[in-house]
């Protein structure tokens, strides 16, 4: 699965000349934090890669990682060229153009009074966080874990290469006006507002792994402990991954990074359904992943120091998924991942705490995340800078 992640400069200008310049942009109307690829692509075709990689900054501050890791079904999905022959491949030449460019922090506005804290530096606490900033107010972001960056952390490097993540945080981290405090646990945001903070943004995402409620279920082990530390679990032979999204995905990819060939995948989903790309999907039929659709585990079991999984037929019926009583036995597992999705923590409701990101929307990519923070600074900021 290690594919060519930036262009050579040959295949760069290639890639450039398929922009259609159109004049509706439907690549900028579909990209969550309204990224301009019309423009951008426009400026690197004239070898400004400088003004290309700004353009980009200016919309999102973690250009690379996102170009790097978001998901085809905005800018490519939207992109004139898709109806012709293939998408231009944006998300590639903006990967290919920060990696050109170093990055510099702009100038922040007028500094207000108002202090922010926000808590979880994931992608949401991010986007919050440099936003808020870059508009003059004082920001605290706070994070349990030694690092920023949530479950950016937790990509395999055969998508994300450690140095792209370190090389955007520290420019996040290099921000004046932004405080960082790590491995610092804040479960009640009204503690933050006792201690003088005006507005807290919670951002905390869904750390904790989803239950499937099957008989058995303590013989999985979750995606968030997997991820963390997939060395514990070494060695392994035959793996199954109970899942059809992207955490499902990174679990598959890292287990091929530790020499694991004998992976099955089961999803309740048909595989045209699999909330990943369809290019990831068949890079999985490539690597010959064993794919189960439509099969809902219903019951783990303990055989030895094995593991069988008990699944359940599922069809499609007017949209909706249902679970027949047609089962299926899969047996010898060394190790049953389950990785079905996140969920969060109960909410306090405070007209001055206000939640971003996972934590607020159902699972979703780090783009969404990265502007939902956004919008959530400006839904705090605008009546502020309104009154000045
Ligand atoms: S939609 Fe595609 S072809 Fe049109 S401007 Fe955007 S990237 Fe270029």
């Amino acid at each position: 699965m290690t594919k060519k992640l930036y262009y050579t400069k040959a295949l760069l200008k290639n890639e450039l000349d398929k922009c259609l310049s159109c004049k509706d942009k439907p690549c900028q109307l579909a990209c969550p934090v309204g990224c301009d690829p019309n423009f951008f692509i426009k400026k690197a075709k004239e070898n400004d890669f400088l003004s290309a990689a700004k353009s980009i900054r200016e919309k999102n501050p973690l250009g690379e990682i996102c170009g790097l890791v978001c998901p085809s079904k905005f800018c490519m999905q939207a992109c004139t060229r898709s109806k012709m022959d293939y998408p231009v491949n944006i998300k590639k030449i903006q990967a290919t153009i920060l990696n050109e460019v170093s990055s510099e922090n702009d100038d922040v506005r007028e500094k207000r009074k108002e202090k922010i804290a926000i808590v979880g530096a994931g992608p949401a606490g991010i986007g919050a966080a440099v936003t808020f900033v870059k508009n003059g107010f004082s920001c605290t972001l706070f994070d349990e874990n030694e690092k920023i960056g949530g479950m950016i952390n937790l990509i395999p490097s055969s998508r994300l290469p450690i140095k792209v993540i370190d090389k955007e945080f520290s420019s996040i981290l290099s921000l004046k006006n932004l405080t960082v405090k790590t491995n610092e646990k804040i479960t009640n945001p009204i503690i933050l507002l006792n201690k003088g903070y005006d507005y807290v943004v919670m951002a905390t995402g869904q750390g904790q792994a989803k239950e499937l409620n099957i008989s058995g279920e303590e013989y999985m082990v979750d995606w968030v402990k997997y991820l963390k530390q997939p060395n514990c679990f070494l060695p392994l032979k035959k793996i199954a991954v109970i899942g059809a999204g992207n955490v499902a995905l990174d679990c598959v990819n890292i287990l091929k990074m530790q020499g694991v060939n004998d992976i099955e995948m089961f999803m309740r989903r048909p595989l045209y359904l699999m909330r990943i790309d369809k290019e990831r999907v068949m890079e999985l039929i490539e690597e010959k992943v064993n794919l189960h659709p439509n099969m809902a585990p219903v019951k783990i079991e303990k055989k030895g120091k094995n593991f069988n999984i008990v699944s359940a037929k599922t069809i499609l019926k007017d949209d909706e998924l249902i679970q027949t009583k047609e089962e299926s036995l899969y047996e010898g597992f060394d190790l049953v991942i389950n990785a079905i999705g996140g969920k969060s923590d109960n909410q306090v409701q405070h007209q001055n705490i206000f939640y971003a990101g996972e934590c607020k929307m159902k699972a979703s990519s780090v783009v969404e995340s990265l502007a939902d923070g956004i919008q959530t600074a400006y839904k705090i900021m605008n009546p502020l800078l309104k009154k000045k």
